[in-house]
């Protein structure tokens, strides 16, 4: 028999993430294996093809503050293109569908001021939590006992008001907002700056850049630049142990033993590996109590794009859904007409796991309503269900439920020993995001290396 394979570094997860940390680990001359469940690269990024166009099936945006993430597209030959954006928006708010131009929401006097300062609230909280650290935030406590919807019940006071964060609560985290923590929420406002930042599309907003031919390859260039041998798909590690030499891991493959490992992936991800006694108690408890969003993203081809001729930009937000929100996704160049969507939060778990037509057949019901008949006449319609992939469990990202982060948030980059996590719910800018991705392997290989110097 055979001994196992030894490397310096084991990484276990093929996205972004676990990748730009292996890559980070082989520039520094360290032998890295890097263990993916999947036949692919790109974990919660995917591509898909609509009407022999590339398109996003997973991560897809990027903002111009996103500084990581557009230098990895600069370094790749991957061009950025702007967001389509001219024209006028849809805002379907307490059964009202309403057009409106620029950033301000058409509802009422009362709900715009309601809004502007629960917004303003927001935002000032958020910037006294350290997104290293939000349990040492003054306030901490109270804010981790508190749900978001807690929160907007006791801040805003027109239904306008509520509607409009219920939306974009479920778009930023897809969840319901009495399922997140306001503090959870407050360290994703502050890792990005302002809620603004999050949600808008123009200047420093993260939906401002979209990768032609899709952001899925940004992966994919991580793994070509991977030392040969480093990479195996069809891996899935189910478990690992812990001694005082080093860490053996078991996978779909065989054995491998490694000196330092890597988990890069969500904590619910993580708590599906059995660990034996390698993880503090804190870090259990984390696994356990950190779900990830509800999600469903889809994409809808027409032979022109119709709306852009009636002078809407494509962009809707809906309290009512169940597809919204919406944005244009046409490729540039093409003649089709793209738009892109989400089954968000509530709405998503209801058409999880069923036939794909009953899905595409709700989406078509919602594009009608926002955009009229000529909506029903689609040539395409591809969707992905990221809650029934056993592999992502759902997405954008893992979120913190009340009372998680004040008692275990610490273990969520604290190294377990030689077990080290990377993973976008472990960044300290853009939580969630591909930028938090990317940086979060940085940071994992900038502490492995310290250890292995
Ligand atoms: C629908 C959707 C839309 C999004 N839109 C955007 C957007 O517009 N802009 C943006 O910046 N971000 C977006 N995101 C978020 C972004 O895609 C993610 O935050 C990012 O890709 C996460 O990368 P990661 O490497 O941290 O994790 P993952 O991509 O989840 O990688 C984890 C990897 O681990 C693997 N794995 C899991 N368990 C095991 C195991 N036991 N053994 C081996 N391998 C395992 C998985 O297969 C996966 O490949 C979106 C996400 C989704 C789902």
């Amino acid at each position: 028999m055979t001994a196992p394979e030894r490397v310096d570094v084991c990484v276990i997860g093929a996205g972004v993430a676990g990748l730009r940390t292996a890559q980070q680990l082989a520039e520094r001359g360290l032998s890295v294996r890097v263990l993916e469940a999947r036949d692919r690269v790109g974990g919660r990024t995917l591509g898909g093809n609509l009407c022999g166009q590339a398109v996003d099936l997973g991560g897809q945006w990027l903002g111009s503050g996103q500084t990581r993430a557009l230098a990895l597209c600069e370094a790749f030959g991957l061009h950025v293109y702007e967001q389509y954006t001219d024209g006028r928006r849809l805002m379907e708010i307490a059964g009202r569908l309403r057009g409106y131009e620029g950033t301000v929401p058409p509802i009422s006097l009362l709900g715009l001021v309601d809004t502007a300062w629960g917004l303003n609230r927001l935002n000032r909280a958020a910037r006294s939590v350290d997104p290293a650290a939000p349990w040492q935030a003054a306030d901490a406590a109270t804010w981790d006992r508190m749900t978001m919807e807690q929160w907007m019940q006791r801040t805003l006071h027109t239904h306008g008001g509520r509607k409009l964060m219920q939306s974009v609560m479920r778009a930023l985290y897809c969840c319901e907002p009495h399922e997140i923590s306001l503090l959870s929420v407050l360290s994703g406002v502050s890792a990005a700056g302002s809620l603004e930042t999050q949600v808008e599309v123009k200047g420093e907003g993260a939906q401002r850049f979209k990768v032609h031919g899709g952001a899925f390859q940004i992966a994919q260039h991580l793994a070509q630049r991977l030392p040969p041998g480093t990479l195996t798909l069809d891996a899935p590690v189910h478990a690992v142990e812990q001694s005082e030499s080093g860490v053996t891991i078991r996978h779909g493959r065989g054995e491998l033993q490694a000196t330092r490992l890597v988990v890069a992936m969500p904590p619910a991800q993580a708590a599906r590996i059995h660990f034996g006694n390698a993880l503090s108690s804190a870090r259990l408890q984390l696994q356990s109590r950190m779900p990830m969003g509800s999600i469903i993203k889809a994409l809808v081809a027409y032979e022109r794009p119709f709306w852009r001729e009636q002078g809407w930009s494509g962009e809707v937000v809906s309290d009512q859904g169940p597809f919204g929100p919406i944005a244009d996704a046409t490729p540039p160049g093409s003649s089709q007409g793209f738009l892109v969507g989400f089954f968000d939060g509530a709405h998503s778990r209801a058409l999880a796991g069923v036939d794909e037509s009953l899905r595409r057949e709700a989406a078509m019901q919602s594009l009608q309503r926002y955009f009229g008949p000529q909506a029903a006449l689609p040539i395409g319609y591809i969707d992905k269900d990221w809650i029934s992939d056993p592999w992502s469990l759902g997405g954008y990202a893992g979120f913190m439920a009340p009372g998680t982060i004040t008692t275990c948030g610490h273990a969520l980059r604290a190294p377990c020993g030689r077990i080290h996590w990377a993973g976008s719910e472990t960044a300290l800018r853009w939580i969630g995001y591909i930028d938090g991705a990317i940086s979060s392997g940085e940071r994992a290989a900038d502490e492995v290396a310290a250890l292995s110097a």
